[in-house]
């Protein structure tokens, strides 16, 4: 996808709405534009839409419509549920198990948790970024209520055998939370083979809007999750507040197409990401990171030795790529993920998170990667 000849390769830090997915927003705004709480028709509209959606969305990772809850994003819904469990199950225990590689959204959240007494156990990773399934056991105490542990890293895309973390998990008697935000929408997501007991994804990496994504919760299990914000009692209490209709169908209608269109889209993204690591393997001191590994098809991490890393990223202009995840990729700090896979910080400051998304094609692969060339050459004479 180009615009003003850039070609955008950043899909895990966002993607455009799919046209057809605004299509179907749109009477959301106008003539459609009832408060889904009202009793009239105009709410009766907006609420039959939004259970619509409820439908689309939890059909894509096979769950029960009433087990999703509408938030703003995967931000809120980690906040929700992890604030509203681990506060809500206190008595049973204040310990709480991560990965040091987890999203911003998971570690702030958690780490506030800290800050009010909570006791927590960062599971380190591999070089590959994979954790150790015996670590993991080990870690669990009679005090742990929750281990979150995300299903596909954001800025590796490297894959952890959930269904795995999920058996050692439960057979110590806690709970799973997983971010799944980066997995739904690249490759199928079934929440009741993997067996997770909450779960959070967003729509805006899925070619649906902005500022609108979901909180799954097993209801089979019957947690106790208390409510971190009041106001009107929707979305079971769990998200107050006036629905962002437009938002949820767009979210529903995204989630439908992609169920439509993921394998083929799978193995296309595949080769792209393979060709693309194809053509930048010759440059020198190049490195791939977690390509060993089973990995989301569109991502690619790639370091380089020797290279100063805000030049590189400023240099390369005419390609939409990251450093680290979107968040803190303007902090100039380097990657926490990169550097919990054993990176130092210099070369986790050269490395970039290329991503590949729907609006992708081959001749934007060969650009990306004859232009990363060009700016390694010119900074390695620049430095030399
Ligand atoms: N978790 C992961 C793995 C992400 O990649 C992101 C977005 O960057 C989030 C959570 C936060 O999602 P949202 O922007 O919907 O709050």
């Amino acid at each position: 996808m180009n615009k003003r000849n850039v070609v955008y390769l950043d899909y895990n830090a966002t993607t455009p709405v799919d046209d057809r997915v605004v299509k179907a927003m749109l009477p959301y705004f106008r003539e459609k534009f009832g408060n889904s709480g009202s009793d009239h028709l105009f709410g009766w509209d907006a609420s039959e839409a939004v259970e619509f959606s409820r439908e689309q969305v939890a059909n894509l990772v096979n769950c029960k419509p009433s087990e999703i809850i509408f938030t703003s994003g995967a931000t809120e819904a980690a906040n929700i549920c992890i604030q509203g469990y681990c506060e809500s199950n206190r008595s049973k225990g204040n310990h709480i198990v991560t990965c040091k590689t987890e999203h911003k959204a998971i570690l702030d959240t958690i780490n506030s948790l800290e800050q009010r007494g909570f006791e927590v156990t960062y599971l380190d990773v591999d070089k590959a970024g994979n954790i150790d399934l015996q670590e993991l056991k080990d870690s669990i105490t009679p005090e742990t209520i929750l281990v979150s542990i995300m299903l596909a890293n954001n800025e590796t895309g490297i894959i952890h055998p959930i269904r795995e973390i999920a058996e050692v998990v439960h057979s110590k008697g806690t709970i799973l939370m997983s971010d799944i935000t980066q997995v739904v929408g690249k490759i199928p997501v079934d929440l009741k083979d993997l067996n997770i007991d909450i779960a959070i994804f967003s729509s805006h990496k899925l070619y649906g809007p902005k500022g609108i994504g979901a909180l799954y919760i097993n209801k089979q299990n019957k947690l106790s999750i208390e409510a971190v914000l009041y106001g009107g009692g929707q979305e079971k209490g769990f998200r107050p507040g006036t629905l962002n209709v437009p938002g949820i169908v767009g979210f529903g209608k995204a989630c439908e197409i992609i169920s439509l269109e993921l394998v083929e889209e799978y193995s296309r993204m595949e080769s792209q990401r393979n060709l693309l690591e194809d053509l930048l393997d010759p440059i020198d001191g190049i490195s791939f990171n977690s390509k060993e590994g089973k990995r989301l098809p569109n991502t690619s991490s790639v370091s380089f030795k020797n290279i100063r890393g805000d030049q590189l990223i400023r240099k390369l202009s005419a390609i939409a790529v990251s450093r680290g995840s979107a968040c803190t990729a303007n902090t100039q700090k380097p990657s926490h993920v990169l550097k919990a896979m054993g990176h130092s910080d210099e070369l986790a400051l050269s490395s970039l998170r290329i991503s590949l998304g729907r609006g992708t094609k081959v001749d934007d692969i060969e650009f990306a990667a004859s232009e990363i060339k060009k700016v390694l050459e010119i900074l390695k004479t620049v430095e030399a």
